[in-house]
């Protein structure tokens, strides 16, 4: 069963998609991932763009993330982002620095491709479009985290980071940890060169992880064609990576939407050449019902 539940658009709501289990199990935490419908921007940014980065007029890019915070019950102001930079660093995000980027790139949390909090009433939010977005929430402490994972930060295994981060702030164990991925570019449409590929498996593969690996093991995270390119499975990778810093495979959370394939629900950086906006991959606790 699809992870991701969609929430069609209505009487002004954008079309949003829920971590339905997990809110269903854990009242108070939200979190999700937005389509492109619903917002005001136009073009080929048609219609919930929700990065400053872009193209886009900041002004439609603030109404559409007050249209997003309003739909899930969070002030725009708890709304904190960071500037992603494909890198493997994790920010552990307090109250002072909520509302961080809410409205501007150079307040945002600077060079971050992950942040992590367990102050409730701080949405962490992060942007999207093929790139893998790593959720995780530990209902024992409380805490929540939210990654950013293209293949550099894949293969830089942010994942682990976050896990660690998460550790370190506030004392969670793997054990405990509930991990989502969300929609992003699935296998299928995920082509890249030789050497992307060996990044992610020589990180896998560190500590000895892979080696009772068979071929048929392999081929979850990656094939070769003949032509010597191969295709990328992104979500699998993070997912071994999670499994590999001590998360049980039974609390992970897999979408099986792949952007690519459907540009008429998402944006798709690779299938529309770059020109397109972003969705917001979204993870919070409540203030009311924490
Ligand atoms: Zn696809």
């Amino acid at each position: 069963m699809e992870a991701f539940v969609i929430e069609e658009e209505k009487e002004g709501r954008p079309s949003l998609l829920f971590i339905h289990k997990w809110m269903e199990a854990h009242p108070g935490l939200s979190a999700g991932f937005s389509s492109r419908h619903g917002g005001v921007s136009d073009q080929e940014l048609n219609s919930l763009n929700c990065a400053l980065h872009v193209q886009d007029a900041p002004a439609n890019v603030l109404e559409n993330r007050k249209r997003l915070a309003e739909a899930i019950g969070f002030p725009f102001g708890s709304w904190t982002c960071a500037e992603q930079v494909h890198g493997k660093k994790v920010t552990k995000v307090t109250a002072k620095d909520r509302g961080k980027g809410k409205e501007s790139r150079e307040l945002a949390i600077q060079e971050s491709d992950g942040l992590t909090t367990d102050d409730p009433g701080t949405l962490l939010t992060a942007f999207f479009a093929d790139c893998v977005p790593l959720y995780f929430f530990d209902p024992v402490r409380r805490a929540v985290a939210l990654s950013h994972a293209g293949w550099k930060g894949t293969a830089m295994n942010i994942a682990a980071e976050t896990i660690q981060t998460m550790r370190d702030a506030y004392g969670s164990r793997p054990k405990h940890i509930l991990c989502a991925i969300g929609p992003s570019i699935g296998q299928c449409c995920y082509e890249v060169d030789r050497n992307v590929a060996g990044r992610v498996e020589e990180a896998l593969s560190s500590d000895g992880y892979t080696s009772e690996w068979t071929e048929s093991d392999w081929r979850q995270v990656r094939t070769v064609k003949p032509n010597g390119k191969v295709m990328l499975n992104l979500k699998e990778a993070n997912r071994q990576f999670m499994i590999k810093a001590g998360i049980l495979p039974t609390n992970i959370e897999i979408s099986g939407l792949c952007t690519s394939c459907n540009t008429q629900l998402f944006f798709s950086h690779r299938k529309e050449h770059g020109k397109t906006g972003r969705m917001t991959a979204w993870i919070a606790l409540s203030e009311v019902n924490g």
